[in-house]
């Protein structure tokens, strides 16, 4: 392995960012709006994207850039729901409410491709399939019993692919065979960032940044929001502030924060490597995730030239820096032949798990919120933001699964995750006790 596995060019910031950064706007804080969406990701903008063809008025409002956080820094791994059908949902929920759950989340796919073709939007999407690796035998066979289950709840195919033709999907012999999904994605989710806000801005949504909501209180038959650029008025709010609802310079929503558990997530981009290379250790231009409790991802750019590699590398708030190394490692232990090539870019950004592990939409003391996707929110974001807008306008026409569950919490807990270190701890130990056993 390599001593310092940075490139001389290293830069800590979002490879995405190289060819969409997002933009600063100058957009004035209007002093009042029909819709005030809280939060410029994928869930806002989806959310005022679909307001606005309904007719509505919407601002969005950001505290940092419209697309600045989780939305412009994600692996651009596009799934329909696997992460919620994978879950013990008919044991939770009972049978009929848990493959309607399942249901639910795996429309997320369809529709995410539906917005990317109507507006037009260029963000190299492709539906390219996955392959998620098992760390072990016995989670190769928990895999294959649940594997069915999601094809004929969700009737989104799944395949169990034994070890002996695990390298048609993957380049390496790391897994113990995994199951592939074919109906699944990967976008630049820089791109796909900049141009669902595009969209929103051309069906005339008004996007706001550098506007932190510090307080949203009950005003008339509406709101008053506090920021900290003054104060504006609005007849609905919706909350999407996601994995960075909890904030010491301002917190939209208190209750949200509570619900929600913000976790780092990390990147690291390779060095360009030769497309022989890429195309041996990805085949089929797969995604790749794993089984593994303390998860990796990773995958070809989507130019084909470098390798983006994606985990859990601290539950410490390490920064993108201080985390690399560690996943460069992760990533030679599955591909040996990267001990040499280097880091050029390495970064982090939040995710938002919740404590029944499902994304949620629903309304509390008035203020609508759409959140925690669990680490996987690229098309369910988009969804989760598109039905809380059809709520909030009156046009569903039918119930949606994920919307009104119960959302729990813990007693004592205000939003900051003390315990993850404990967690990671536990997880990483199960893991490797796991990967002892095989
Ligand atoms: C490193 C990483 C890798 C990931 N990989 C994948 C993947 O491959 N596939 C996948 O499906 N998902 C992935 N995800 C998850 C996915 O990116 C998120 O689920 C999704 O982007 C969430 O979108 P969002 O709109 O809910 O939140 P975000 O995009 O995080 O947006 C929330 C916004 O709220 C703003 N905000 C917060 N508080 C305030 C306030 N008080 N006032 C105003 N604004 C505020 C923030 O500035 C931020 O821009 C990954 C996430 C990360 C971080």
């Amino acid at each position: 392995m390599t001593q310092n596995p940075f490139s001389a060019s290293f830069q800590a910031k979002p490879w995405w960012w190289e060819a969409a950064e997002p933009p600063d706007r100058d957009t004035p804080l209007p002093d009042r709006a029909a819709v005030a969406i809280v939060g410029g990701g994928y869930a806002g903008l989806s959310a005022a994207l679909t307001l606005r063809r309904l007719g509505h008025q919407a601002v969005v409002l950001d505290a940092e850039r419209i697309g600045w956080g989780a939305s412009s820094r994600n692996g651009g791994m596009v799934s329909g729901g696997l992460k919620v059908a994978g879950g013990d949902l008919e044991k939770t929920y009972g049978k009929e409410e848990g493959q309607r759950i399942a249901l639910a989340a795996a429309a997320s796919l369809p529709f995410i491709e539906e917005t990317i073709a109507r507006e037009a939007i260029e963000c190299d999407y492709v539906r390219c399939g996955r392959f998620v690796g098992a760390w072990s035998p016995a989670h190769y066979d928990a895999m294959a019993a649940k594997a069915d289950w999601i094809a004929e709840v969700t009737g989104l195919p799944t395949e169990m692919i034994p070890r002996s033709r695990q390298r048609d999907f993957l380049g390496s012999d790391f897994y113990h065979g995994g199951m592939a999904a074919a109906a699944t994605g990967s976008l630049h989710p820089g791109k796909y960032a900049r141009g669902l806000a595009a969209a929103a801005e051309r069906a005339g949504a008004v996007l706001v940044d550098g506007v932190r909501v510090q307080g949203i209180a009950p005003a008339g038959s509406g709101f008053r929001i506090a920021t900290d650029k003054g104060e504006m008025v609005a007849d609905a709010v919706l909350v999407a502030t996601n994995g960075y609802s909890l904030d010491p310079r301002g917190t939209a929503s208190p209750w949200l924060a509570r619900r929600l558990v913000p976790l780092n997530s990390y990147i690291i981009a390779t060095e360009e490597l030769p497309e022989e290379t890429i195309e041996r250790l990805f085949p089929g231009r797969r995604m790749i995730s794993e089984s593994r409790r303390v998860l990796n991802y990773f995958r070809p750019s989507p130019d084909g030239r470098r390798v983006l590699w994606g985990g859990r590398a601290s539950f410490r708030k390490a920064t993108a820096e201080e985390s690399a190394p560690t996943l460069h490692r992760r990533m030679v232990e599955c591909f040996p032949e990267l001990a040499g090539v280097s880091i050029t870019h390495a970064w982090t950004g939040y995710v938002a798990f919740t404590f029944d592990g499902l994304p949620h939409i629903g309304v509390q003391d008035g203020v609508h919120y759409a959140a925690g996707c669990q680490g996987s929110g690229v098309a369910m974001a988009t969804w989760l933001g598109h039905n809380v807008a059809l709520k909030m306008a009156g046009a569903a026409n039918q119930r949606f699964a994920l919307d009104g569950l119960p959302f729990p919490t813990r007693p004592t807990y205000t939003g900051n995750p003390w315990f993850l270190p404990v967690v990671g701890t536990y997880y990483r130990i199960r893991d490797a006790l796991d990967r002892r056993a095989a």
